[in-house]
């Protein structure tokens, strides 16, 4: 079957609904026209549990099992937005595919996408998904986002949704020159969303927002 009735969506899932959505996060500050256009295309009651599809346009973070959660689309906007100030669209490597919805959108801005997600049951529901809806610019790994890839890098950007306590050092490595990292770094209760622009040989850090995310944990799932 087709994938297309699905992922146009109907009454709550419908594009009417998505383009709401656009609007309400265009009056919160989201102006970047590639990330907007990215969130009216992406159907993200395609990435969470059917029983939760009514609620895919609201703006909230929602369930996906294994005690995740899809980031809330103002956060996947804003973290989009804030990451796209780098030199490059070339390679984004983002820590914690989850469900693949920021993954997907990522697909919209850059060349090519390499997501890192640690339990391997998430890992393989969203590769088939990502697959099936036709996601080509992408590579998925089932490993420890801690790690990075070294044998990739350096990235453009580097996007990690989920929080660890520090700043991971061997990612930072991988920034590429006048590239950047955007980071929720706190406990499991609150966070800063930090920024870190590699200019030079300094790292510049800016704080964008206070944020929660599900912490970032050291090994496989
Ligand atoms: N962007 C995702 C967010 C999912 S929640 C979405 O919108 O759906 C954060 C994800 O990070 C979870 O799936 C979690 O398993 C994963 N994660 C946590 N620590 C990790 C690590 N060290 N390496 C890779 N993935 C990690």
């Amino acid at each position: 079957m087709s994938i297309e009735p699905l992922a146009r969506g109907i009454g709550m899932t419908s594009q009417r609904t998505r383009d709401r959505l656009v609007e309400r996060l265009k009056s919160q500050g989201i102006n970047n026209p590639a990330v907007l256009e990215a969130i009216r295309t992406v159907p993200r009651h395609l990435f969470m549990d059917e029983a939760l599809a009514s609620r895919a346009y609201e703006d909230t973070a929602l369930p996906i099992g294994n005690n995740q959660t899809i980031s809330q689309p103002y956060i996947v906007a804003r973290m989009s937005a804030a990451i796209l100030t780098a030199e490059g669209r070339g390679k984004v490597l983002e820590i914690g595919t989850g469900s693949g919805y920021q993954t997907a959108i990522l697909a919209k801005l850059f060349k090519k996408v390499y997501s890192i997600e640690r339990i391997r049951s998430l890992y393989e529901q969203t590769a088939n998904l990502l697959q099936k809806i036709q996601v080509p610019n992408l590579s998925l790994r089932c490993a420890d986002g801690y790690l990075g890839l070294p044998h990739v890098a350096p990235f453009d950007a580097i996007i990690i949704t989920a929080a660890p306590p520090e700043i991971p050092e061997q990612l930072l490595q991988q920034i590429g020159p006048n590239g950047c990292m955007v980071v929720p770094v706190g406990d499991s209760r609150s966070q800063q969303l930090l920024r870190i622009t590699r200019q030079g040989d300094r790292l510049v850090e800016e704080v964008l927002n206070q944020v929660s995310f599900v912490p970032m944990l050291k090994g496989r799932g």
